[in-house]
């Protein structure tokens, strides 16, 4: 087999991004093992830089796994020597026709595979795509591209998007980066569910009662307000990241493992869905908060966002899947920033024990006393299962207990970061976890009515203190479909 050299340029590489998370993964897969013998870094971007500039900012965000501290400089040092930097404009062709022949060179005649890493605002992905398309694509590999969201900000821009891209772009060479599903416990649904005969036969309306899909971050949009304004949270959080749980927590079982195989049956999953109505959603804002003697401002004070922005940094949705296994299960999304936590998890509330013989032996209301499954993507990964046990003693009284899965105890090892997984899957040419078009299209398609809808009618989001538990509208459309939230982190 030919030998092969791996290109990997990363478009942005001055922006926070490529610094928080692109090149410590790249690095990290480096320090695994992961990245073929001949591969070489190029960071592009406007800002002028030398190589060394780049190296030495590169260097301050690299870390090694607790596990890996003992040759850790030294491994730096060998991924540093394979980094170089290209400055050029973002719409120049020559630019682009620069970088190919510093590409080039690198790549010695080689069977050479690129790919590019658009870590930019959207407004330029199209420009970069056509440059780099056009004169900075591999003559003789594979050119493949990770695009990070924002896709579109409604159904018509995210479909103008796609046309744009696939004038220069197959989709085959189109990743669309959801980290999320790079997420240990994300990937992990889908073991859970089919490799373990005890929870799939329940796994449907007869047996769950609803579904809850949370995220909640403690600190607000600071330093990303004007991003953030033009988005909000339904963008940012739900209409990607939840969306994509709930399709792989709902779809049926895939043929195989295949992406197309898998994704076909997200996308199936999306399309039974009826878009969100707009009596189904909640929108809140976060105000200014004064606790424990510290001020805390709220979103409209940040000044690169508008003074009466009616953008919302909380959203609560209640969604339906219209098919024969979750016909009238209420899926319930609350996302939201500057909250009184941080975490992600998805709730399972299974139904009642029909003629429970212990009804009375419960010391709290039957209510509680359902199973719940509850899958804790981050922080302090793990998995958790309630149930209903006897205090020991003499008397019959019963108690709500864990069956409990905490990753730190039982996989010591840090977990990667699902930036890792997902550079690593694109350079395989693995694309389960990235989205393809059309789940895209039936994704936008759910959430674009009712989008539109709140900013026609200037709807009014409910204001919640910094670091509350969000506005109280989130309770009165759970109880509407019978749901109580569970609290993160709670069993
Ligand atoms: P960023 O820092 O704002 O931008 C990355 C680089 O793009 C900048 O260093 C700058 O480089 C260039 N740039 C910025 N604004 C530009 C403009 N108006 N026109 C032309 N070039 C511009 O963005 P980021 O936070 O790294 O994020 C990159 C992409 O990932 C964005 O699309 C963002 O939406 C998405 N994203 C970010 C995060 C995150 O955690 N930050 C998470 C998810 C998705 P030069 O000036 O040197 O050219």
């Amino acid at each position: 087999k030919e030998e092969s050299t791996l290109s990997i340029t990363v478009v942005g590489a001055s922006g926070d991004l490529a610094k928080k998370k692109i090149f410590p993964a790249l690095f990290a897969l480096f320090y695994e093992g992961c990245l073929p013998q001949e591969f070489t870094v190029f960071g592009y971007a406007r800002t002028k830089l030398t190589h060394d500039e780049l190296r030495d900012m590169i260097s301050r965000t690299l870390t090694c796994r607790i596990d890996q501290r003992e040759n850790c400089g030294d491994k730096m040092d060998q991924f540093l020597k394979r980094c170089f930097y290209h400055s050029g404009q973002y719409n120049s062709e020559e630019d682009f026709a620069e970088l190919n022949i510093k590409l080039k060179e690198k790549e010695g005649g080689k069977l050479a595979n690129r790919l590019y890493y658009l870590s930019i605002p959207p407004n330029i992905f199209v420009d970069v795509v056509k440059c780099a398309s056009l004169r900075a694509s591999s003559t003789n590999g594979w050119t493949r591209v990770i695009v990070e969201k924002p896709f579109g900000r409604d159904s018509e821009s995210s479909g103008e998007l796609t046309r744009s891209l696939k004038q220069y772009l197959t989709e085959e060479q189109i990743f669309r980066i959801d980290h999320y599903l790079g997420k240990e416990l994300v990937e992990n649904l889908s073991v859970l569910r089919f490799s373990n005969l005890v929870f799939e036969p329940l796994w449907s309306r007869n047996y769950i009662r609803n579904v809850q899909l949370i995220f909640s971050e403690d600190f607000g949009t600071e330093g990303r307000g004007g991003y953030f304004d033009q988005y909000g949270i339904i963008r940012d959080i739900m209409q990607n990241h939840l969306l994509q749980i709930l399709a792989l927590f709902a779809m049926e079982t895939p043929v195989s493992l295949d992406a197309e195989d898998i994704r076909s049956e997200k996308v199936k999953v999306l399309r039974s869905m009826k878009p969100l109505l707009l009596e189904d959603v909640v929108v809140g804002q976060y105000k200014g908060h004064s606790k424990g003697g510290k001020s805390y401002q709220g979103y409209t004070d940040d000044p690169t966002v508008p003074n009466h922005s009616l953008t919302p940094t909380f959203a609560a949705a209640a969604m339906f899947i219209n098919n024969a296994r979750w016909d009238g299960v209420p899926f319930l999304m609350k996302a939201g920033n500057a909250l009184h936590t941080r975490g992600a998890e998805i709730r399972v509330q299974f139904r009642h024990v029909p003629g429970n013989l212990y009804k009375k032996s419960f010391a709290t209301n039957l209510d509680n006393a359902t199973n719940a499954l509850v899958i804790r993507v981050q922080p302090d990964e793990g998995i958790y299962l309630r149930i209903n046990n006897k205090v020991p003693g003499l008397g019959m009284r019963l108690d709500r207990s864990d069956l409990n899965l905490l990753y730190r105890s039982r996989y010591p090892r840090e977990i990667p970061d699902a930036y890792e997984r997902l550079l690593l899957d694109a350079i395989e040419g693995e694309r389960r976890l990235f989205i393809r078009s059309d789940e895209l299209d039936a994704a936008w398609d759910l959430f674009t009515p009712a989008l539109k809808e709140l900013e026609e009618m200037k709807i009014v989001p409910e204001l919640y203190p910094y670091g509350s538990r969000g506005p109280v509208g989130a309770h009165y459309l759970a109880s509407k479909y019978n749901v109580r939230w569970g609290d993160l982190g709670d069993a």
